[in-house]
């Protein structure tokens, strides 16, 4: 029997808890034999205290152990790769990075989820498609990995429940942000899901949720430790969130953005990270090639059309129209215009995020539901030179009266001055 009390008082005290504790404490809220409240003190005690490394392997094993696992190399007979974001604004990364990956030969195997707040999530985005289905079976997902070479589905009801559980409690109860219990929840799914490398993207800035390059190296090196300790290659990347990633910011509109830059014909920062994390992933695959060859072949795979085939196939098969024309829009298109000559400065991820959210894009509260066509489209970014009257920025709204205060929230996300801010590339750090 767990002395939840005990445990709770304990960590309150800044000690150190044994692994069998945190384990038994964690399985037995799982299994409903511990209530929301002690476990709710308990993150509390944690946030304040923190937990060292032995007890974050204990929390995110626990966690695994609270449901079912995928053996996804051992089922497809490859080395299955993933891609993981912490989450953003404009992050539609994975939509690109698995058809490139898939096209150039490497079995990639994702299980998603949807955006809370400010940040939106992939198997949103995918629903835009019409008839995607995101809710496919363990078999099924298998099976289209091993023929497709790719699937994205949302992730299975008895995946890591104890995650489930827990991330609602937190949410909450103001517990979401240690580092800890990020890296935990996170990794537990990852590892859960089966993946055998994995590319953890890490944002920094303020539309993520470490604001400072300090923590985000932090939850990066603590999340591949979760993974190695596992026996996963992991290499993690820390980018840029100080700015939407690309131009799009909504759900449809992402989907073309994701589709041009398989094509070639992507914003620079969103395509960079792209090519980026495609070529790491394509270093840490079966295929025995090095960074820059994986360069090179995801070059070739974008160039020579395979990654849109790839894609193709891909929508097909988890029943959707490929076809972008097929896609939800508005028509309704409303300018966000420069109020000055000058350069832009700043634009401020979140700002743009939640004028996207209040449009209908994304959802804050999990029961909203979802306007797919709606969003932002931020084409002037950090550096780039402006003159009074260009248009910064398109909102894509419903009607007038959305479309206000949408346009007003965009120009505020802008800051200007007479002078180009200091070039910040979109990759910050590499942590392998
Ligand atoms: N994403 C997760 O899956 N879990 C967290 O705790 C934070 C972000």
């Amino acid at each position: 029997m767990v002395h939840a009390v005990e445990l709770i008082r304990r960590k309150r005290d800044g000690e150190q808890l044994a692994a069998e504790e945190i384990s038994e404490l964690v399985l037995a809220y799982a299994r409903g034999d511990v209530p929301d409240y002690q476990l709710a003190a308990f993150c509390m005690a944690v946030y304040f205290r923190g937990l060292n490394g032995a007890e974050t392997f204990a929390l995110t094993d626990a966690m695994i152990r609270s449901g079912e696992t995928i053996e996804l190399g051992a089922a497809i007979g490859r080395k299955v790769v993933d891609k993981h974001s912490t989450g953003g604004v404009g992050d539609k990364t994975s939509l690109a990075v698995g058809p490139i990956v898939a096209a150039c030969g490497v079995p990639f195997g994702k299980m998603s989820g949807r955006g809370l707040g400010h940040t939106g999530g992939t198997l949103d985005k995918l629903e835009s498609i019409p008839g995607l289905r995101v809710e496919l079976t363990t078999e099924e997902f298998l099976d289209q990995v091993r023929d497709v070479g790719l699937a994205i589905i949302g992730q299975s009801a008895n995946l890591v429940p104890a995650d489930k559980l827990l991330y609602g409690l937190r949410d909450v109860t103001a517990t979401v942000d240690d580092v800890s219990l990020i890296a935990a929840s996170i990794m537990s799914k990852k590892i859960a899901a089966g993946a055998d490398a994995i590319v953890l993207d890490v944002k920094v800035g303020d539309g993520a949720f470490m604001k400072t390059l300090e923590d985000a190296r932090e939850l990066g090196q603590m999340m591949l430790e979760l993974g190695r300790h596992a026996g996963r290659e992991v290499v993690c990347l820390i980018t840029d969130m100080d700015q939407p990633l690309g131009s799009a910011v909504g759900n449809a509109i992402e989907i073309r953005e994701a589709v041009a830059t398989i094509v070639g014909e992507g914003p620079p920062d969103f395509t960079e990270l792209v090519l980026d994390a495609c070529a790491r992933l394509l270093a840490i695959s079966d295929l025995g090639v090095d960074l820059d060859e994986g360069r090179r072949r995801v070059e070739k795979a974008v160039e020579s059309g395979a990654a849109v085939e790839t894609y193709n196939r891909w929508i097909h098969a988890q029943g959707g129209d490929p076809d972008l024309d097929a896609l939800p829009y508005v028509v309704g298109r409303y300018p966000v215009l420069s109020p000055r000559d000058g350069y832009v400065t700043r634009l401020s991820a979140i700002g743009v995020g939640n004028a996207a959210v209040r449009l209908g894009a994304g959802r804050l509260r999990k029961e909203d539901v979802i306007d797919h066509a709606v969003g932002v489209m931020c084409y002037a970014k950090r550096g780039d030179r402006i003159e009074r009257g260009e248009e910064l920025a398109w909102v894509l709204a419903r009607d007038e009266g959305s479309a206000g205060p949408a346009v007003r929230e965009v120009l505020a996300a802008y800051q200007f001055g007479d002078e180009p801010p200091p070039s910040r590339s979109i990759l910050l750090e590499i942590i392998a």
